[in-house]
């Protein structure tokens, strides 16, 4: 039977620069992938902040635009801010980080699916892959197993990982390219308004030669019956903020995902981490995972680097990845989560009421206490107003 260091499920963002720097340390790094080339079918918006762009890629042509306005569209009006973000291409993004992980000297296996796995105790486990081009099933030895496989991981197999109880915060998403840039190639713009969704968002992100559009609800929402294809279509068509951008646009490219907006309790056991969507290390504001996954593999790297130095493999020890979660983005997350359940709990006075607290708690530095209160008001006091860079209130366009 083949031996590794560390097994790692999944070649997205989370396990790609996870096998690279533990490949970078010389340990012996398997990373596996169902797919024939990592984000062969990841459905996403490709937007995240460029530094994490910066530190992985020293390739220019993977970055499709350069984001530096962020605009959110609400019923009385937008707010913007500037920004230092990248678009990208999740078939380009995800090979790169993968390719550069087996550059690296990690052994990158696609078209093989892990399907099973054990765990002994500490530092002796297996994992069960699946060939999909020979249909063979063989078992590789490891010390640690490292679940960066996506929502729907086999980490759930351990009930400290079970994700089941937070599926009612989940969302789905689609994220359809459409031919040509319909925006300013700087700008990305969301749309926030219960015409779309009572809470849910559309977007139009740019990349260089198409553009990245969707929109995504919660779960909960779905359950109502609303079919976030059928508010794909009107977001496309008929939604007066993008239709205009978007009508009659030929799709070049269609898929659809669940983004797990809710975190686990728990991110490492014996001989067992687990990291990114996985993990739900998603932003349940606003769906975004790429830079999380990132930060929580370049945690994981340092705990994994450690046991393997050390040769502690048991829950206590890998328990110093959970730490550095703690001290690191969770408490942003969790704040994040405190705000989504005002929100969610909002949805029973319908309106507006999702999106106004959103605007209130998120994008409060814009708005003096006056504006804020005509915000949850309006529209009975008019339009509140944006304070500009300098402090200066604008009108909302
Ligand atoms: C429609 C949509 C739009 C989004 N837009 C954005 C955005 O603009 N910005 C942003 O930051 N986030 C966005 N997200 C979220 C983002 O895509 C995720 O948070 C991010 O991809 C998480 O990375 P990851 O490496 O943890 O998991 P993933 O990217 O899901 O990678 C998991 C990998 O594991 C592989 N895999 C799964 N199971 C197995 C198995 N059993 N064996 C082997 N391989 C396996 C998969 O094929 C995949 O390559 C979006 C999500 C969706 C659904």
């Amino acid at each position: 039977m083949e031996s590794f260091d560390v097994v790692v499920l999944g070649a997205g963002p989370a396990g790609s620069v996870l096998a690279r720097l533990l490949a970078e340390k010389k340990h012996r790094v398997l990373l596996v992938e169902k797919d024939a080339y990592a984000g062969k079918t990841t459905a996403c918006g490709g937007l995240f902040d460029k530094p994490y762009f910066d530190k992985y890629v020293d390739d220019p042509s993977v970055m499709e635009q350069h984001i530096t306005r962020n605009v959110f569209r609400m019923p009385w009006g937008e707010v913007t801010y500037t920004c230092d973000q990248v678009t990208v291409k999740r078939r380009v993004f995800d090979r790169y980080l993968a390719e550069r992980a087996a550059d690296c000297g990690a052994v990158l296996r696609t078209r093989t699916k892990a399907v099973d796995w054990q765990v002994r105790g500490p530092g002796d486990a297996t994992v069960t892959l699946h060939d999909l081009e020979t249909k063979k099933k063989y078992d590789v030895r490891t010390k640690i197993i490292a679940f960066a496989d996506g929502p729907h991981t086999l980490a759930k197999k351990n009930p400290l990982f079970d994700y089941t109880p937070n599926k009612p915060y989940w969302a789905y998403a689609y994220a359809y390219e459409v031919e040509g840039v319909a925006t300013d190639p700087h700008e990305m713009i969301i749309w926030l308004d219960k015409k779309l969704f009572p809470w849910g968002y559309g977007w139009v992100f740019p990349d260089s030669d198409v553009s990245n559009i969707g929109v995504g609800t919660i779960q909960a929402e779905m359950d109502k019956g609303i079919k976030v294809k059928d508010k794909l279509f009107a977001f496309m068509e008929t939604y007066p903020g993008s239709a205009p951008l978007l009508k009659n646009r030929a799709v070049t490219d269609k898929k659809g995902g669940f983004i797990p907006m809710w975190l686990i309790d728990y991110y490492s056991d014996t001989s067992q981490v687990v990291l990114g969507d996985a993990a739900g290390m998603v932003s349940p504001l606003f769906g975004a995972g790429i830079d999380y996954a990132i930060d929580a593999a370049e945690a994981a790297a340092r705990t994994l680097d450690e046991a393997l130095q050390s040769g502690r493999f048991d829950a206590t020890f890998l328990a110093a990845y959970d730490q550095r979660l703690k001290q690191g983005f969770l408490k942003d997350l969790r704040k994040q989560m405190l705000v989504a359940k005002i929100i969610i709990k909002s949805l029973l006075f319908g309106g507006q009421w999702p999106v106004k607290i959103l605007a209130v708690i998120a994008f409060g530095g814009k708005y003096t206490r006056w504006n804020k209160i005509k915000i949850l008001l309006f529209p009975l006091l008019g339009r509140p107003r944006v304070k500009e860079e300098d402090g200066a209130l604008l009108s909302h366009k």
